[in-house]
């Protein structure tokens, strides 16, 4: 019998495979580190075969493990890494070049140019976002300009384009389904989001040929199916990773936002029907789509340093052992005794925009102990999730009346009380830690028909932890001054 669903959660660390029941409970899970290649400095790449063979990989033993047949499974939703941009040769299925990983920096110049040219107010318009390196369009320029004959080979049909979903997608169907969905294609910086199409000024500019682009359909979509030692599976849903998130945390509806804390930190806000431009540098992107042609937009803003300043003093300053112990240095103390941590170990993202900011600890006196620099530490990562909702609720003229959590850092019940007393709304963190890969496989699960609309995902019972907020206004008020404070300390810092 066809009971579960399997969901393949590919993202930049590691690959894992998840299978759920139709009580959308985990049944299985494996997962499989991605090796990271560091050519150049600010360069970072994947090899695509080993992206495939991975994932092939966990998904095999996640079913072994479980003794769960391949006959079983309903269908597999693939959630992604989004943006890393893999080209390959659409007769021998060989990669062209190695995958290029959304935090590489390498199209740096490419888009100074495009800056230079004067498209930032048209690629603003057409694709939500802002000219970065960041985005897929400028890599696949890359590729096509240093791989001899690519682009005449594009041209012609022979050499294909995808971000990881896609990859992925072709791989498992042999070479059947070349197509993404409307979230990954909001990432890709060549994707119209008002008219839901490919923009064809975008791909002139940057001389990529349409033919190597895949089809664009709903998250919640059968694509296809997967071709697995010759059973046909299909392959039921796909999305980017924080919209796949943002979807499990159940925020189906305009207002409603999701912060993930890892290693960085990912705020979304579903902004409905229309898309909302953003006046703080957000970027506005295609939220996990059910319908062709209909799609509902979000809000997102990042933060570049938040778990991993939890990792810094763990690693560097050997203030701990696990990142989990922040929380009992930080319960010493009462409060972090003046002290700021401000993590611009990469410059400012929004609201501040710095490049040149750089970290900083403020308000050191005599008697400072290093839990208060913990504590400090990880307010930082409050306060910075403070001035993006700051920023969104300005954008999209909506109060938040709830934070919806998850990610490792999320675990930190300190952090998240804090969090709570900073943007004075409750924080709502599932105990189901693995909301990317329900929130696909719940899409899965609406393609095939296991479950029957929203209302049947959302009736499920979950667990839920809310926490209130408690502080004191006044005390609220001096802490965000002061971090203010010491924000405009860190900024501009490096000479340039
Ligand atoms: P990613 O998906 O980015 O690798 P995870 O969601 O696994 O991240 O979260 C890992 C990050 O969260 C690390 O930077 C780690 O230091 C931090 N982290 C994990 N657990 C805790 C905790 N209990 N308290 C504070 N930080 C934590």
């Amino acid at each position: 019998m066809k009971k579960y669903i399997i969901s393949l959660d590919q993202g930049t660390t590691s690959s894992r495979a998840i299978v759920f029941d139709k009580n959308q409970k985990i049944i299985g899970l494996a997962q499989h580190e991605l090796p990271q290649i560091y050519p150049e400095e600010g360069w970072v790449e994947h090899d695509p075969m080993e992206i495939y063979a991975t994932q092939y990989g966990v998904m095999a033993e996640a079913l072994t493990k479980n003794n769960i047949s391949i006959d079983e499974i309903a269908a597999i939703g693939i959630t992604n890494q989004r943006e890393t941009t893999i080209l390959w040769d659409k007769a021998t299925g060989k990669p062209i070049y190695n995958a290029i990983v959304w935090q590489c920096r390498r199209t740096a110049e490419i888009c100074e140019q495009l800056k230079k040219d004067g498209w930032e107010n048209y690629i603003k318009k057409a694709t939500g976002l802002l000219i970065d390196a960041y985005f897929s369009a400028t890599k696949v320029k890359w590729i096509l300009d240093k791989v001899e004959g690519a682009r005449e080979r594009a041209k012609r049909g022979e050499i294909l384009f995808g971000t990881v979903d896609t990859w992925l997608m072709w791989k498992l169907s042999q070479g059947k389904i070349h197509a993404t969905d409307y979230s990954n294609a909001s990432r890709t910086m060549m994707f119209n989001i008002n008219t839901l199409k490919w923009d064809k000024k975008i791909l002139e500019a940057l001389d990529i040929p349409e033919q190597m682009l895949p089809e664009v359909h709903p998250s919640s979509y059968v694509y296809g199916n997967a071709d697995i030692l010759n059973n046909a599976v299909p392959i039921a849903a796909v999305a980017g990773d924080q919209q796949a998130s943002l979807f499990g945390q159940g925020c189906f509806e305009k207002g409603q936002a999701k912060n993930t804390y890892g290693t960085g930190c990912f705020l979304m806000m579903n902004t409905g029907d229309k898309p909302c431009r953003s006046k703080n540098s957000l970027l506005t992107s295609i939220a996990a789509s059910t319908q062709e042609n209909c799609v509902q937009y979000v809000l997102e803003g990042s933060i570049f340093s938040g778990g991993s300043v939890v990792q810094w003093l763990k690693d560097e300053l050997h203030f701990f052992e696990t990142s989990a112990e922040s929380e009992k240095y930080a319960c010493q103390v009462s409060d972090s005794g003046g002290v700021y941590v401000v993590p611009a170990f990469t410059g400012m993202g929004a609201p501040y925009w710095d490049m040149y900011a750089r970290g900083c600890i403020m308000g050191i006196t005599r008697g400072t102990k290093n839990a208060h620099i913990i504590r400090a530490a990880l307010e930082s990562i409050a306060f910075q999730t403070h001035d993006l909702v700051e920023c969104m609720q300005k954008d999209t003229k909506i109060q938040l009346t709830a934070l919806n959590v998850d990610g490792g850092a999320s675990g930190n019940n300190f952090l998240m009380q804090f969090q709570s007393d900073i943007l004075q709304i409750p924080v709502q963190r599932p105990e189901m830690k693995e909301i990317t890969s329900l929130g696909i496989a719940q899409l899965a699960g609406l393609a095939i028909g296991m479950f029957k609309n929203l209302e049947e995902i959302r009736a499920v019972q979950r667990n839920i932890t809310v926490l209130n907020p408690a502080m004191p206004e006044e005390t609220r008020k001096k802490l965000l001054h002061g971090w203010e404070k010491a924000v405009s300390r860190s900024r501009d810092w490096v000479e340039h």
